[in-house]
């Protein structure tokens, strides 16, 4: 579960993490009585779960009420790759001295969060890792011990972090450990931490994910969830009813049964390929559960290439194809299908597609053929045509 900025800054200020106090806020009068109160100039910062908001101009100072008024304008419905900006938060504005990166999140592989320090922050720290890795301190913590003082101290040092700040750099990197552990945080992100001229050091923007599976034992964040700030797309889902999360690649994944389309997951990826989402079709998946599948799978721009993996049970096979075959003559879809059909009335759900001579839809025997497929389909590379 993704917090928006503030949201995330509420819970660094919960556990003694220095912030800006601010107001969320979603209209520019709204804008304009908070920055009355808090004082100018302010920065107006839209609340959406994306990054990058700076350079997309969703991160603006005012110095007085017309500037407020202008930029809390522009923001407020303003979209952010994807996401539409219905909140605003204000705050003070900063002097910043120097920009930080601080970050802590479960590394799976080595069963141990991770913390990370660089004073290379305020940029994006997937650069900072590649051109100059040496400059993002890597550091294990040991869940049962802990996070120690001198070990903060010590990360702080390793990074080169200015002599005078390495207190409060530890400081920060102690509340943040604090805020990971104590709020069932996957992820907890400050960039920039930043250092004030007057070296305070403060979180300046934040990114929290919490786990989702522990919220049970934090009734007080149950609130945080945000329905209007989800992803579009898996918004859309939800309300349509179908199990639907999006992911990074480009290939659109479509299976019935979870565990079928976990697998299939997988066997794209050692294929080579990147999966643009998961979707479970459900086990009763006819005509219309499949058009509306399509549709949400083609709604995200970066798919390239399709994968149905069908294991028909209760789900018919040939049920199958005539939805997809519905599906084609409605929406049209500009990108190559990859239909892997096996089980309850497998030939016959095949004979439907062949027979529809659906155009860009190519029929797979086994999934390990259906995942090769599909990436060679999506990276634009010629086909050795099978079946
Ligand atoms: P992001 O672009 O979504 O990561 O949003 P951030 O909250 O990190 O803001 C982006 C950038 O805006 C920061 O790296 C700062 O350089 C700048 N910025 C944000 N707040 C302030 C502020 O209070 N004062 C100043 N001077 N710059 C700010
Ligand atoms: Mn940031």
């Amino acid at each position: 579960m993704d917090l928006l900025e503030y949201q995330g800054k509420q819970l660094f200020a919960r556990h003694g993490l220095k912030v800006s106090s601010g107001k969320a806020v979603d209209s520019v009068e709204g804008a304009l009585a908070a920055a009355a109160e808090i004082g100018y100039p302010v920065v107006v910062k839209a609340q959406v779960l994306i990054g990058g908001r700076g350079k997309a101009g969703g991160v603006k100072l005012a110095g007085d009420e017309a500037q407020l008024r202008e930029h809390a304008g522009r923001i407020l419905g303003m979209d952010i790759k994807g996401h539409t900006v219905r909140t605003v938060w204000i705050e003070h504005a900063s002097d910043i001295a120097a920009e930080y990166y601080a970050s802590i999140l479960l590394d799976r592989s080595a069963k141990r969060p991770l913390l990370m320090f660089s004073i290379e922050g305020g940029v994006d720290i997937e650069e900072v890792a590649e051109r100059t890795p040496e400059k993002l301190i890597r550091h294990h913590i040991d869940p049962l011990a802990g996070l120690s003082r001198e070990e903060a101290v010590q990360v702080a040092r390793e990074g080169k972090a200015d002599e005078d700040v390495v207190e409060g750099v530890a400081d920060a990197l102690l509340a943040l450990y604090e805020v990971w552990l104590a709020e069932d945080a996957t992820l907890a992100e400050i960039n920039p931490l930043i250092v004030t001229p007057e070296r305070e050091v403060r979180a300046l923007d934040s990114k929290v994910s919490l786990d989702g599976n522990a919220l049970y034992r934090h009734p007080e964040n149950q609130g945080l969830s945000d329905a209007e700030n989800e992803d579009p797309l898996e918004r859309r889902a939800k309300e349509e009813g179908v199990q639907y999360v999006k992911l990074d690649g480009d290939i659109g994944i479509l299976g019935n049964g979870a565990g079928l389309v976990m697998s299939t997951l997988d066997v794209v990826a050692r294929a080579g390929g990147s999966p643009a989402n998961f979707l479970d079709a459900g086990g009763g998946s006819n005509a219309e559960t499949i058009k509306q599948a399509v549709d949400l799978i083609l709604a995200n721009p970066a798919v390239r290439a399709v994968l149905f993996n069908i294991f028909g049970g209760i789900t018919r096979c040939d049920e199958v194809a005539e939805g997809l075959i519905a599906a084609f003559g409605e929406i049209k879809p500009s990108v190559p299908f990859v239909v892997r059909l096996d089980g309850t009335n497998d030939e016959a759900g095949r004979r439907l597609l062949a027979e529809a001579e659906l155009p860009n839809v190519h029929p797979a025997k086994t999934m390990n053929e259906a995942a090769e497929l599909v990436v060679a389909l999506a990276a634009g590379r010629a086909l050795q045509e099978s079946a």
